[in-house]
């Protein structure tokens, strides 16, 4: 007999979950209700946890109050009504050591889904009641018929009626049937990195015959997901450079020419730090190339990203470009065009038309709330070229917005874009297929892995260090009311010696309307009762914009000495002589807010505080408290905010497609992370189209989207 060609993934994901035995039209809809449809999505539908059956504690010596996972029999099932109607279901199990009773509220299916004689895994909180053990409302996993020392148990659905054995009797069926899959990772990297084959790991991860197999296994076909998105993100930042276009930026202008970067260098009130210099000179390296730039720059908070960017921008004004800016929020955008304009401010342009030859330099911004007039005004001298630099929001990105020729753009990712806003801002650049040279900056770094990641198909540049003479701002966690009074003091005491302090108030999560209130009374309460005597102002979202500028602007001139505000001062604003930043409810701030925040202090040579009040909700807000306590390092944090929440909360919405990571994390696999960022780059570098590895190539194109197989793989 023939043997039949390996499987392909894609092949596995054309057959449905029907061709199974048993999985008839009423199981493939409480699959598809799992997201499960074809054989593929089944066969990485993987184990949540594997139990060892050989190693498992008995129930008579596992602690009380403890969460524990019980392998037992079920002995009785009774359910009864109680009070309000709802309905008990009480279930008696034994592991042979002792009985275990599990009190089931408001689950009445629970009375046929478990039987006397079954083998059920149960995870629970451990308790004694009356002298007998229990747990409530624990996680069920029926094993069924199931043998074997390992039990994968896995991710199921209760409701729609699919238990772990159901599933593990699918996925075994499918992978014998599937019979040996293709491997596109090359023998010869397999071999040198110790990895098992495609069919053994898959085979392995559902049906191990020890933990250590389960390790292998996993090490595998996490490298499999991290290696399919790498090699894309790779081969995408080559394609794009060797295929794109860009505009030779002038970065040294000629003798006698102006030099415009040069003068505002001069006119900085300091020196770039050698960290700057090296990051400008990468940056400018990039605008000199004829291929456009796409280059992420990272820094702390105050490490003068801006200084950076703002230089960046200059090169292509300098060149007879525009520059844009773009920031997620309305008051992101205003405040990087209030720094834009100070750090410009003086700086001329050449302009023939004009009867000096030259004229001021023209920066405008561009929001939701720029007026109808106005935005006809800067729609008219962007297409003129009279305007140089543009500064907004997503409003940039609005059709009848045309430039004349844009040279580079700004993405300020605090709150993320996605892929496709940075590409529509990217087209708006100067005709013929020539794009112009793009950075990204983020307010806070991120981790690596996750940058790898995310941000895995741009070139990185880190600001390693932040300005000299900075003194570190020394953070505490006010518990108690004993502590919170020396917060409210340290904001006094500061006001009185002529120093400046914000007050955040707590995130509402309702609504904008509903924060501003909460914070319009707290403004009122602390201006009356803790600090009586203080100038105090207020600024939240809602104000008008006139209103609030002039609070700011009062502010800033430091006629005020305490802004009380929402967080929309959490980026760009830039006070030195303020000193005191109080967090109120602190625990209900991510962790890069909290230090953005903090970084709205310790800006000047005078001694700083932050001050995060109220208490922990959950332990993991309590870990970020201590954590900002313990570390003033943007990168450190990062990396615990990660251990901390995974990797869900920083790819944000940006994993999608069949690339998506399944069992990889960034947090537990930052080194296979590393290690495939490394092998893509290895592959890519000797075979750019992968012309010499079918399988791979094959895999990558099945795995994104349509257009960007089209870009990856247009002859
Ligand atoms: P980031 O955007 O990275 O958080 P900023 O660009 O806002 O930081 O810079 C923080 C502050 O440091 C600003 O007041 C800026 O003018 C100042 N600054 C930037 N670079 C330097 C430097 N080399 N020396 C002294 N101060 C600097
Ligand atoms: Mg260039």
């Amino acid at each position: 007999v023939r043997e039949r060609a390996p499987r392909t993934l894609a092949s596995l994901d054309s057959v449905s979950v029907e061709v199974l035995r048993n999985v008839g039209p009423r199981k493939a809809n409480a699959l598809t209700q799992m997201g499960i449809t074809t054989v593929l999505d089944l066969v990485t539908h993987y184990p949540r946890r594997h139990v060892d059956r050989t190693r498992r504690s008995a129930l008579q010596d596992m602690a009380v109050g403890e969460e524990a996972t019980v392998l037992a029999r079920v002995r009785s099932v009774s359910a009864r009504r109680i009070r309000g109607g709802r309905v008990l279901v009480e279930v008696t199990v034994t592991d042979g050591s002792a009985y275990l009773t599990c009190s089931f509220f408001n689950q009445p299916w629970r009375s046929k889904q478990l039987r006397r004689g079954q083998e059920v895994f149960l995870n629970g909180r451990l308790e004694m009641f009356r002298g007998r053990r229990r747990m409530t409302n624990p996680v069920v996993d029926l094993i069924g018929d199931r043998t074997g020392k390992i039990v994968p148990v896995y991710p199921q659905s209760d409701k729609a009626g699919l238990s772990t054995w159901e599933l593990g009797g699918w996925i075994e069926e499918a992978l014998r049937r599937a019979g040996r899959l293709v491997d596109p990772l090359p023998d010869e990297v397999r071999e040198r990195l110790g990895l098992l084959d495609r069919t053994a790991a898959l085979n392995r991860i559902h049906f191990p015959s020890s933990m250590e197999e389960v390790q292998g296994a996993r090490r595998r076909l996490v490298l499999d997901e991290l290696l399919r998105l790498q090699v894309a993100l790779v081969m995408r930042r080559r394609a794009r450079q060797e295929r794109s276009l860009g505009i030779r930026h002038v970065v040294e202008p000629a003798g006698g020419e102006p030099n415009l970067l040069e003068s505002f260098k001069r006119s900085l009130p300091f020196e770039l730090t050698p960290s700057q210099e090296k990051a400008l000179a990468e940056i400018l390296s990039d605008l000199a190339s004829p291929h456009p730039m796409h280059r992420l720059l990272q820094g702390d908070v105050g490490s003068g990203k801006t200084v950076i960017a703002v230089a960046a921008l200059l090169v292509a004004v300098q060149g007879g470009h525009q520059g844009a800016l773009m920031a997620p929020t309305e008051v992101l955008a205003e405040q990087h065009h209030l720094a834009v304009r100070e750090l410009l401010d003086g700086l001329r342009v050449p302009d023939p038309s004009t009867l000096l030859g030259e004229r001021p330099l023209r920066v405008a911004l561009l929001t939701n709330r720029t007026t109808a007039g106005e935005r006809a005004e800067i729609h008219a001298s962007l297409r003129r070229g009279q305007l140089d630099l543009l500064v907004g929001t997503h409003a940039l990105l609005t059709e009848d917005v045309r430039f004349s020729s844009l040279g580079v753009i700004v993405v300020d990712e605090q709150h993320r874009f996605g892929v496709e806003q940075r590409a529509a801002l990217r087209r708006k650049g100067a005709a013929g297929g020539i794009e112009p040279d793009t950075l990204v900056m983020t307010a806070t770094p991120i981790p690596r892995t996750a940058a790898m990641t995310v941000f895995g198909d741009l070139e990185t540049t880190v600001i390693a260090e932040l300005p000299p003479g900075r003194r570190p701002v020394e953070t505490v966690w006010a518990l108690g009311e004993a502590e919170e009074a020396k917060a409210w003091r340290r904001v006094m005491e500061e006001a009185r010696a002529g120093r400046q302090a914000y007050v955040v108030c707590p995130l509402v999560e309702e609504s904008e309307a509903v924060q501003a209130r909460a914070a319009t009374e707290e403004f009122e309460r602390l201006r009356r009762y803790e600090l009586e005597g203080a100038t105090v102002e207020l600024v939240h979202g809602q104000m008008a914009a006139g209103e609030k500028e002039a609070a700011m602007d009062a502010f800033r001139a430091g006629r005020v000495s305490v802004l009380v505000t929402t967080t929309v001062i959490e980026v760009g604003v830039d006070v030195p002589n303020a000193t005191v930043m109080v967090v109120e409810d602190a625990d209900r701030f991510g962790m890069a807010q909290l230090h953005q925040l903090r970084g709205r202090v310790g800006r000047g040579s005078a001694a700083s505080w932050c001050y995060l009040l109220g208490g922990a909700s959950t332990p993991e807000a309590g870990a970020r408290l201590q954590a900002l306590v313990e570390s003033a390092n943007g990168f450190e944090l990062a990396e615990k905010d990660l251990d901390l929440r995974g990797e869900g909360a920083i790819l944000g919405t940006r994993q999608k497609g069949r690339s998506d990571l399944k069992l990889a994390s960034l947090r537990r696999d930052r080194d296979v992370v590393e290690l495939a960022r490394s092998v893509a780059e290895e592959l890519v570098q000797s075979d750019p189209d992968l012309s010499g590895h079918p399988n791979l190539r094959d895999e990558i194109r099945y795995t994104v989207d349509e257009e960007e197989e089209r870009f990856l793989f247009e002859s």
